[in-house]
């Protein structure tokens, strides 16, 4: 029988990314776990269930950048009973959680530094050839594994922090190198634990290259599912040949990918963007996709929730239309019905427009970052707006700023039912008006 719809409908980020609350002072990536961010997950496992989106992977349940040397006291009561929580509450909706885990690279920084030989001159990457790196990844995989936490699997990355550039590395293709280290990876863990999903995401690693599809291939046979980041063999036309030719389910990241800026206020931007990921997952879909690993919104933001909503809606259901997708979100977040409900439809439509017929950004080409994900200047405050500054020219800015006091107004006009809903959106649009006041003051 053909499949109806995607088969790895997977929600994916870092454990703050979906936060009411921003992290102003802390370095990216802040993992602070306190009862107001387990409410914001359990709203969010709500929504993620009405949706059918089964998957949920999290990065930073237990660490940030490194796994700690040595190798005891990963976290403490306090964070193993809301960790307990989330993984009941996901259970009791029908949903598995997989663990965002780092391959030889992502968590080993202050095992690199206690043990050298681990490494060979990289800070972030082991060497595949260090039988010591085998043994630290191990460690962690074993830790994973214990039932004690309830994980249902991991999505593995390799990749984005570069690799070893020792001889013998060299003189692999990037591709061959990450592909040992994935299928040695996914082996261990497929033994350990047959009952498990791995996924694996392709952050710094690209699969649209001929010459290199054979190691591409060997991951798919070891994997769940793969996801492309940047869809590069889309663009190239290639797409529907590479999803035929792995053995496991392809993905993208859903088109729009809004990295969630950890330090801003959740009512700073106005980015409405679900059309957009609506239409990526249904090209996806129509070129033999199977998965996604559609990235969290924090809905606080009602603008957020309404984007999140409308691609969230097409992998459960390609054949529906994204303006009917759109529809549906903005009548669960604002309430509206009838007419209200086409006005605000066309409205959200309108707002998306504003910034993407302006701003240089390519669905499926990478995020979408609002401020930089680590600010060099300052790491532990907020940085300036990008996607602003260094999308628009100053006249696309001035044309964008118009058509939002002018949104702001038409929202007025239209009876919406959550007036603290209403607000919120008002008060995104303002600070986003704000910001291109700041970035074009004489
Ligand atoms: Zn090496």
């Amino acid at each position: 029988m053909p499949a109806d719809r995607f088969r790895y409908r997977v929600t994916c980020g870092w454990l703050r990314d979906l936060a009411s609350e921003p992290a102003p002072h802390d370095p990216w990536p802040c993992i602070r776990w306190d009862d107001r961010l387990l409410a914001d997950q359990l709203r969010f496992l709500d929504v993620q269930a009405e949706m059918d989106v089964t998957y949920n992977v999290v990065w930073g349940l237990f660490i940030d950048r490194s796994w700690p040397v040595p190798f005891a006291n990963i976290i403490d009561a306090e964070r193993e009973a809301r960790l307990h929580t989330f993984v009941a509450a996901a259970h009791e909706r029908g949903l598995k959680i997989l663990h965002g885990t780092g391959i030889y690279s992502w968590g080993f920084d202050d095992i690199i530094r206690a043990h050298p030989e681990v490494a060979r001159g990289h800070a972030h990457s082991m060497c595949p050839f260090s039988p010591q790196a085998w043994e630290w990844q191990r460690r962690v995989l074993d830790f994973l594994m214990d039932p004690r936490w309830g994980l249902d699997g991991i999505s593995m990355q390799s990749a984005d922090q570069g690799r070893c550039s020792c001889d013998q590395c060299r003189a692999r293709s990037a591709a061959e190198h990450h592909a040992d280290l994935l299928v040695r990876c996914a082996e261990y863990v497929r033994a350990g634990r047959p009952d498990w999903t791995i996924g694996q995401a392709s952050w710094g690693l690209a699969l649209d290259d001929p010459a290199d599809f054979e190691h591409v291939r060997r991951i798919s046979r070891v994997v769940d599912y793969m996801v492309e980041v940047r869809e590069r063999s889309a663009t190239a036309g290639r797409r529907a040949d590479i999803a035929r030719g792995l053995a496991c389910a392809y993905g993208s990241v859903g088109g729009v990918f809004v990295e969630p800026p950890q330090h801003y206020e959740r009512l700073r931007w106005f980015v409405p963007c679900g059309l957009r990921s609506a239409r990526a997952l249904r090209r996806l879909w129509d070129d033999g996709g199977r998965a996604v690993e559609y990235f969290y919104r924090p809905f606080a933001n009602p603008v957020e929730e309404v984007s999140w909503r409308t691609g969230a809606a097409i992998p459960g259901a390609p054949d529906t239309s994204p303006e009917e997708a759109l529809s549906r979100a903005v009548a669960a977040v604002y309430g509206v019905s009838g007419v209200a409900q086409e006005q605000l439809t066309a409205w959200f439509a309108r707002g998306e427009d504003a910034y993407f017929t302006r701003s240089d950004f390519i669905p499926g080409n990478g995020p979408l970052s609002l401020e930089p994900l680590i600010w060099s200047e300052n790491p532990a405050a907020a940085g300036p707006p990008i996607y602003l500054r260094d999308r628009m020219t100053a006249a696309q800015r001035a044309g964008y700023a118009s058509d939002l006091r002018q949104l702001r107004a038409d929202l007025a006009m239209i009876a919406l039912p959550r007036r603290e809903q209403a607000d919120r959106t008002i008060a995104a649009i303002n600070g986003t008006l704000r910001d291109l006041a700041a970035l074009d003051a004489p």
